[in-house]
């Protein structure tokens, strides 16, 4: 995924991209990538500066954390930075993550990177197919969204609202 620094116009230009995960070599446990990662970043230069400003998605499929289904979740990273062309052939780096530096020599920009690490950032620790997925029953493991079960009849019970929370922590 490389900007093409002299395609870039002062009042700014777009730039869209798509690859399949594989080719961006993003991988992520208990994640697939059914779908390419979609990237539209529009550049603006001025001066000797570029500012980018973007955004990358997919659609992948996730095991939801409390009842183990698999389920569709779009995934979107916010992409912005800010690249300063120098008179000069060093090699640079920049600490700051969001300013890059480069030789004013360089043609191109290569932002896969970015775009890897904006994906894997952006899915999330605890998937839920929905905010009230009710998960599974910690006694016999069913999906309590697809059926009841009688383990514990009273589910007003508080005691089984605390187990539930409980589990719900886990
Ligand atoms: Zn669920
Ligand atoms: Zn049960």
């Amino acid at each position: 995924m490389k900007i093409e620094i002299r395609q870039i116009k002062p009042e700014g230009s777009e730039f869209n991209f798509s690859k399949s995960a594989d080719e961006l070599e993003i991988s992520a446990e208990g994640v697939k990538f059914p779908s390419p990662i979609e990237v539209d970043v529009t550049a603006i230069l001025t001066g000797d500066e570029i500012i980018c400003q973007g955004e990358a998605y997919t659609e992948v499929e996730i095991e939801c954390s409390r009842c183990l289904e698999i389920f569709d979740l779009l995934v979107k990273a916010h992409l912005q930075f800010v690249v300063q062309m120098l008179d000069t052939t060093k090699e640079l780096t920049s600490d700051n993550e969001d300013f890059e530096v480069i030789p004013k020599t360089q043609t191109s920009l290569d932002i896969s990177q970015r775009v890897r690490e904006g994906i894997l950032l952006a899915l999330p620790l605890k998937p839920l197919c929905s905010e009230d997925c009710k998960g599974l029953c910690p006694m016999c493991g069913i999906n309590l969204n697809e059926s009841e079960c009688d383990c514990l009849p009273d589910k007003t019970d508080e005691r089984w609202d605390a187990l539930k929370k409980l589990f719900d922590n886990q």
